[in-house]
């Protein structure tokens, strides 16, 4: 039982068409075996959202039906506990993944659980439920005052992390499985594509992971944010040739490892051409156009280690630690926060760059 006076109803954003919000009175979900009903605190906007709001993911069948409730990279406390509950407690503070796997299948047990060959197997639409879970894409998110999670896809917070921070507990976590998937080379050289909220953890934890020097690319307010968070140079792709800066400035050789969280068309091309012989491309981003060019005679030839990273598998205690430890400077990336009501005001924020607006950031 709860000491917390949990509603029947609660409000909720919902997405009830292609580009069309409405706040809804919903029932209050129960929590099922292994799963806690959380008090949602806050909740980051990702690039994702927006791209979600305007049918940017009807291929991937998200949302995978009308209305939706989206919103995947939470913080909340913990109001009441499943049958079988006993690795957490009513109060604890908690931040939330995306994805929980099957569990059963060759990816989930080789720890690969954002990659679950059940993906979508999770009850509705008649399917079998195998115990899938992709919250805010596939399954009800947190764009709400409370929901329902299993507690494989939560983790507690540090006392000194605040809601706000914890809630980029996912973006973070998806930042640091690129950089892991890529490889810090302890005093050589990373180079960032992108420094919107992701790249810009990115950066940090290449620092953090004893890179010598990270070069960011990119433009603006956001290039500057990256400045002054501690980049050791910034290229401006509207003012110099990218790939020939980061030449320059490794005698040649180019860069041990590139991430790749721009999403430009043009950007997995140049991060082959900008990295060293046998280093490694991680592409972190997703694309609006589904074909994108890749040099495959520059990855042959100069042996690059090119990776795909989905998500942020075996991360988030990690990240939450650097949040803590300081070693990411959340507090700095979260630019913006609004009431639940005003969701599609802060959609637009982020959308639209508004405001030098970096993370954007809900308290339903
Ligand atoms: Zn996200
Ligand atoms: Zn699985």
């Amino acid at each position: 039982m709860s000491e917390f006076n949990i509603p029947k109803t609660m409000k909720a954003m919902a997405l009830i068409a292609y580009d069309q919000l409405q706040l809804v009175e919903v029932p209050v979900p129960q929590p099922g075996p292994g799963e806690v009903l959380c008090r949602i605190k806050a909740v980051a906007i990702c690039g994702s959202d927006p791209k979600m709001i305007h049918g940017g993911y009807a291929f991937a069948n998200w949302p995978p039906y009308f209305p939706f409730i989206m919103g995947h990279e939470w913080s909340g406390q913990i109001v009441a506990l499943g049958d079988g509950v006993e690795d957490y407690a009513v109060g604890d503070r908690v931040a939330g993944e995306a994805h929980v796997g099957c569990g059963k299948c060759d990816n989930c047990k080789n720890g690969h659980y954002t990659v679950c060959l059940n993906y979508g197997r999770d009850g509705h639409d008649g399917k079998i439920d195998v115990g899938h879970r992709h919250y805010g894409f596939y399954w009800q998110g947190a764009n709400a005052e409370y929901n329902v999670y299993k507690t494989t896809g939560i983790h507690r917070i540090p006392d000194n992390v605040s809601y706000n921070v914890a809630a980029m507990c996912d973006c973070a976590g998806v930042a640091l499985h690129g950089v892991e998937l890529a490889g810090v080379t302890p005093g050589g050289t990373s180079v960032i594509i992108g420094p919107g909220a992701i790249g810009l953890c990115a950066m940090m934890e290449c620092k953090a992971m004893g890179s010598g020097r990270v070069i960011v690319v990119g433009r603006g307010a956001k290039l500057e944010k990256a400045r002054e968070l501690g980049a050791d140079v910034c290229i401006d792709f509207e003012k110099e040739d990218v790939v020939e800066r980061v030449l320059e400035l490794t005698d040649g050789i180019g860069a041990d490892e590139v991430m790749e969280c721009s999403g430009a068309s043009d950007s997995p091309t140049k991060a082959c051409q900008m990295v060293r012989k046998r280093g490694a491309v991680a592409i972190i981003a997703t694309y609006n156009n589904q074909k994108v060019d890749i040099p495959l005679n520059t990855v042959n030839f100069n042996e690059i280690h090119l990776v795909g990273s989905k998500a942020n598998p075996n991360v988030s205690g990690k990240v939450l630690n650097f949040f803590s430890k300081g070693a990411i400077d959340g507090e700095k990336l979260v630019t913006h926060s609004f009431p639940l009501a005003e969701y599609e005001k802060a959609i637009d924020v982020f959308e639209n760059k508004k405001d030098g607006s970096i993370k954007v950031v809900i308290n339903p």
